[in-house]
């Protein structure tokens, strides 16, 4: 960790050496940010070392992780996803340009294979044998899986209502699941109070201060694929608020080595029915917890757990904050489907629904370059997918009847 300085609080400011504390502020309980000595990094981390790197992964990215040199990262491909040229959406919505960055590409299909690969090497240089975390599903696949990938075990606590393709992949990799009844925040408080009993390492987002690191690698990926022009905007689907967080690291990291010159807008969208990031910032700043209710299950959070990251990174890049609803998110499916070939869960498909809500109010602008993150892969939840989308035509195998056809 010769590149970490140290934590920082997000509360009350406070410094911490890495070696003192493992996930939260010991005073305030308030989330971490790690430091990093950029002056060092660049010695011997340039644009050139990267273009010359052949490693496809987040691991190109490793001076700018929290973790040993010598640590041994999950065999996973995690990362560098592909970043399509949407020309479509670009011109029916009269944009300069909309890029879609899927990250249902990764190994268990969501964006959280990211933090969790990176949550697995903190586990193994801890010495860890077991990893925890809550979760809305994808989280704990994406730590179900890489700790599959290792050898390690995994027990995963989800609200019991997470869809069954997420469940199921869980008990696929060979993750002692809970199903608890109850809301997210519900099983966050529960396995927290799990690990504390059992010692288990914990990777549950707004907790754990390295999720946000491997979240990052998302911006710095987006930079470097568009060949170090940031993008104006880029929009994801919120819920706990720690992507957002990340990518605002990801780009402060860039911006802090030279090698970009600004910011993009980092535009939150969440669902209408859990929404209080978006009425913190378009508000006082204030959150309000609500109980979550919208079917896009991966951004179903009433009260977000690394909000004050979150709120920062939308104000200070000026992206804000938009909801949705839960018929907008339905419809973002297939059109994002139909124009880009990109199949997005809910909360991924949020994206899309907040990009045509902001540009239908003029807050995009016609010369904007738009990123678009697809957070999930759309088979993770084919029952809310099959609602945007009418019954098939049944027929019997006869050529005759294929003249009701309309293509
Ligand atoms: C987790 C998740 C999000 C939101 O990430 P947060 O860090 O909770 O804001 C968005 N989309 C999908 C599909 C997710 O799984
Ligand atoms: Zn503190």
């Amino acid at each position: 960790m010769n590149n970490v300085t140290g934590f920082q609080c997000l509360e009350c400011n406070q410094t911490f050496g890495v070696n003192e504390i493992q996930y939260v502020c010991p005073d305030c309980g308030g989330n971490l940010d790690v430091r990093y000595d950029y002056e060092r990094i660049n010695q011997h981390f340039s644009k050139a070392s990267l273009a010359a790197d052949c490693n496809l992964t987040i691991w190109r990215y490793r001076p700018l992780l929290p973790m040993e040199d010598t640590s041994p990262v999950p065999p996973l491909s995690v990362g560098w996803t592909p970043l399509y040229d949407a020309l479509r959406l670009a011109d029916e919505f009269g944009v300069r340009q909309v890029l879609v960055k899927d990250d249902g590409r990764n190994p268990t299909a969501s964006f959280k294979d990211r933090p969790s690969a990176l949550a697995v090497v903190k586990a193994q240089e801890a010495g860890a044998t077991v990893a925890t975390t809550a979760s809305s599903g994808n989280a704990g696949a994406a730590l179900a899986g890489m700790c599959a990938s290792v050898g390690m075990k995994s027990v995963i606590f989800v609200p019991a209502t997470t869809p069954a393709a997420k469940v199921a992949q869980l008990q696929i990799y060979g993750a002692t699941v809970v199903l608890v009844e109850g809301s997210y925040e519900q099983a966050c408080e529960l396995c927290l109070a799990a690990s504390e009993r059992f010692g288990w390492y914990q990777r549950t987002t707004g907790y754990n201060p390295y999720t946000v690191e491997g979240k990052k690698t998302a911006a710095l990926e987006i930079a470097e694929q568009l060949q170090w022009q940031v993008p104006d905007r880029v929009l994801v689907g919120v819920g706990d608020g720690n992507i957002i967080g990340g990518l605002w690291k990801g780009f402060c990291d860039l911006q802090q080595l030279g090698w970009i010159e600004r910011l993009p807008k980092l535009t939150g969208v969440q669902a209408a029915g859990a929404a209080p990031l978006v009425a913190a910032v378009n508000g006082d700043g204030v959150i309000r917890p609500v109980i979550g209710q919208t079917i896009a299950d991966g951004i179903n959070v009433g009260d977000p757990r690394d909000a004050t990251r979150a709120m920062r990174a939308m104000r200070e890049t000026g992206g804000g904050a938009v909801a949705v609803s839960d018929e907008e998110i339905i419809a973002a499916i297939p059109h994002l489907a139909q124009t880009t070939g990109v199949f997005a869960e809910p909360g991924a498909a949020a994206a899309l629904a907040g990009f045509i809500k902001l540009r239908e109010q003029g807050v995009i602008q016609s010369e904007e370059r738009v990123v678009l993150i697809s957070t999930g892969s759309g088979l993770k939840d084919i029952n809310t997918a099959r609602r945007s989308v009418g019954e098939p035509l049944r027929v019997q195998p006869d050529v005759a009847e294929l003249n009701k056809l309309k293509v």
